[in-house]
């Protein structure tokens, strides 16, 4: 068998490629989702998108050559492929959506949560509520897809210290000219919410769900808030945008970029997050961490590892 197909291929001479037939490269990637278990609660992360994230141009607080380095030493560029990821909680009682992806505002790089939702086996109108971790436009941008509202009866959850400064023209003023165009994009994705009377801002730490209770987070918006999932024991945190560039933060979480509304306030808050998730070994996720952005924290020498969660197809059916 071997020394007929060797004559075969030796026979071809030089032109062995018109012989082969060539499949076309057929592109794309595996549908976005990740399944997950936190006690009882189904956890499934869902990807909006990808896109080229300038760090070289965004990072503030950086040594100079620091940012590339820590990108060279992953072998990436540095406007690497950052993520866009959302997730989505089954409770047993109520389907829950942490943050919604860019919908339509950041092209086409962006827009990928519904098909996601149902690839994952769910639809956007089974969702009863949506927290936000802030009002980003790649956190609440997903709420109107081409300009219609995506979530048929789904509550808004959002703090009422970041609505209150979103929803306010005047606070333009005082914000990055990287900042500026988001106040009209986030007054138009909620305003279909709003006026449904589907848009519930919040105050305080009190649980908002069994199981999911809010903690404030203030820097990277005034309201930016994570999300703890708790059940039976087990803890998850939605982190929001405590980390942006993956190979940059964990490594040097000084680090901040321009689109903190306080970058100060914006690091500390990672740091004292960052110690926490560590010692208390908690689940993370993140919206800018390397789809499915679950994993872990580890505390290393004055710096932190981000240690992603095993792929498994086992132990994720109820
Ligand atoms: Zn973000």
């Amino acid at each position: 068998m071997l020394a007929s197909v060797l004559i075969g291929v030796l026979s071809m001479g030089t032109s062995l490629q018109p012989a082969i037939a060539a499949a076309r490269p057929v592109g794309g990637q595996a549908p976005g989702y990740y399944r997950m278990h936190v006690g009882r609660f189904e956890v499934t992360a869902l990807l909006d998108g990808t896109h080229p994230f300038p760090s070289d141009k965004v990072a503030v607080n950086a040594k100079p050559g620091e940012v590339d380095a820590l990108l060279a030493a992953q072998y990436l560029p540095p406007a690497f492929e950052g993520m866009i990821n959302a997730f989505l909680v089954n409770t047993g009682d109520r389907l829950v959506l942490i943050d919604t992806g860019a919908g339509n505002l950041y092209g086409k790089e962006g827009g990928g949560l519904v098909s996601a939702i149902r690839a994952a086996g769910y639809t956007p109108d089974q969702i009863d509520d949506i927290f936000i971790t802030h009002l980003h436009e790649d956190h609440a941008g997903g709420l109107l897809l081409d300009g219609k509202p995506v979530f048929a009866k789904a509550i808004v959850h959002v703090s009422k210290r970041d609505a209150d400064f979103w929803l306010n023209d005047a606070n333009q003023a005082n914000v990055d000219d990287l900042l500026k165009p988001f106040f009209p994009a986030i007054q138009q994705v909620v305003a279909p919410y709003i006026a449904a009377g589907r848009f519930k801002p919040f105050e305080g730490g009190a649980p908002l769900l069994p199981g999911l209770t809010p903690i404030a987070a203030p820097g990277h918006t005034p309201g930016h808030t994570f999300y703890l999932l708790q059940d039976e024991g087990q803890s998850l945190l939605f982190w929001g945008d405590t980390v942006h560039m993956q190979p940059v933060q964990f490594a040097d979480p000084n680090i901040a970029i321009r689109y903190d509304w306080n970058a100060d306030m914006a690091v500390a808050t990672r740091q004292a997050i960052l110690a926490r998730a560590s010692a208390e070994h908690w689940w993370v996720a993140g919206a800018h961490i390397s789809f499915p952005g679950i994993g872990h924290v580890v505390a290393d020498n004055g710096h932190y590892r981000w240690v992603p969660a095993n792929y498994t197809l086992n132990r994720i059916m109820p």
